[in-house]
């Protein structure tokens, strides 16, 4: 079992709050991205502000993800996994209970987009070997989707035993290949596109948040892109600016808008569109976590580090940058390729995945008091609504026939549709 290393958790998460982009900046380090993005903004102009996302977080050598270990109390954020080995465990049961209302293939491919330290794979693995009966032959696959070295290294260390050797070759798209610690293959890619196109469980937590977003302002002369230049008054600082002229990137605002700021992702769109061509042609599903809106918020760009709020535009590279997911974007983007479920609030989901009798069964099952604790501790954090049970919301794609099933049918005589079929987004009953 793993429980929290300490019995105090931070009190800051990367959901909690959004920023202007005006908070004080709390120190003028001229940081190596900072001069990069200086020297890249005198030679070719002011960049927009999901250039500069990605610049700052996933530049090969200098970005904020690449070199280094970012979560947990020591680090800048804390994530869900991190806090309680019970998310983890009930994703792991919606998994299993996804392949079993599916027929129960011969072999899945479970496939996680940025998966930090491999936490949350840990605990859905150590489910999957208590319920090894019932998945003894399926033949199950890890795939891991992960742009940064370091953090590929210690979900290897997390989840490989020692004794096999990893194959490791930079150059190939499999970037990284091992064997868990109970024999489940596992590669690593830089790329969802490399990932083979088999019948797959797609896991997504706290990923879609740091992929770069466009912003955009509503101006007397229409839409105008938020831009990142170089203040014109102090020296080595950067400040935002709005695009003289119309963007190409405004395209991406739907025509019936009717916020004044809109931040919009197209990286999302593109997971999303290829999550749904996927899921489409071969089965399976895909779980998406995160803290966002539908469509709903307008300026959510924030940084994070050392688990505070941080100027977005200070001392780029040493934060978190990141931004609320619009998951009615997400589901736009499926194009109805697949049937979504969602969004519901992370503390309803993990209520029908049976959270409460998961914490019942570990407190009886430890007398020591600080364990006790520690669990009490991280079931608040997770189903809080005041903390993360109701700004986390899940999202499912799955294919259209998974509704289609002879239970989910509407009685035109009933004002309400019968419950969702799919576990989280409705009670958990195993069939
Ligand atoms: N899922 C984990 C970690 C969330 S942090 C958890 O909940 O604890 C975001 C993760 O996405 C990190 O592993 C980061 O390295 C990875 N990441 C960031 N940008 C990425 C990209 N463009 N492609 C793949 N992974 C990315």
């Amino acid at each position: 079992l793993r429980f929290l290393m300490s019995s105090v958790l931070p009190c800051l998460w990367r959901g909690k709050y959004f920023s202007s982009g005006n908070e004080p900046a709390e120190n003028n380090t001229v940081t190596p991205m900072l001069r990069h993005l200086i020297y890249k903004i005198k030679s070719t102009g002011p960049i927009t502000v999901a250039e500069y996302m990605k610049e700052v977080l996933t530049n090969p050598a200098k970005g904020y993800y690449m070199n280094r270990d970012m979560l947990g109390e020591e680090g800048d954020f804390i994530t869900s996994p991190e806090i309680s080995q019970m998310f983890g465990e009930l994703l792991g049961i919606w998994f299993i209970s996804e392949w079993i209302a599916a027929g129960k293939n011969a072999a899945f491919q479970l496939v996680e987009l940025g998966p930090g330290k491999g936490t949350l794979l840990g605990d859905i693995l150590r489910v999957f070997s208590q319920l090894g009966s019932l998945l003894k032959n399926c033949d199950i696959s890890l795939h891991l989707v992960e742009v940064s070295q370091k953090l590929s290294e210690i979900q290897a260390l997390t989840l490989t035993e020692e004794k096999v050797p990893l194959e490791r070759n930079a150059e190939s798209p499999v970037y990284m290949k091992g064997v868990t610690k109970s024999g489940i293959p596992v590669s690593w890619y830089r790329d969802l596109q490399d990932v083979p196109k088999e019948y797959s469980f797609y896991l997504a937590h706290e990923f879609f948040d740091v992929l770069p977003v466009h912003k955009f302002q509503k101006t007397p002369h229409g839409w105008r892109e938020v831009l990142v230049d170089i203040d014109p008054q102090v020296s080595d600082k950067l400040r935002f600016v709005l695009a003289p002229c119309a963007t190409p990137a405004e395209a991406f605002i739907q025509n019936d808008e009717t916020r004044d700021h809109v931040e919009v992702c197209p990286e999302a769109g593109v997971v999303i569109q290829e999550l749904s061509q996927r899921i489409s042609l071969t089965g399976g599903a895909a779980l998406i976590a995160d803290y966002g809106h539908d469509g709903t918020k307008t300026d959510t760009f924030r940084g994070f580090c050392g688990h505070r709020l941080h100027d977005v535009l200070t001392a780029p590279g040493t934060a978190d940058l990141t931004a609320d997911v619009d998951f009615s974007y997400l589901r736009r983007m499926s194009q109805g390729k697949v049937a979504s479920l969602g969004p519901v609030e992370q503390q309803t989901f993990l209520r029908n995945m049976g959270i409460d009798v998961r914490l019942k069964i570990l407190l009886d099952k430890t007398d020591d008091p600080s364990l006790r604790q520690q669990l009490l501790q991280g079931y608040n954090m997770l189903m809080n609504p005041m903390k993360m049970g109701e700004r986390f919301n899940f999202l499912a794609l799955v294919p259209h026939q998974r509704l289609h099933g002879r239970n989910h049918q509407t009685n035109a005589r009933q004002s309400k549709p019968s419950p969702s079929p799919v576990a989280g987004f409705g009670e958990l009953a195993w069939q």
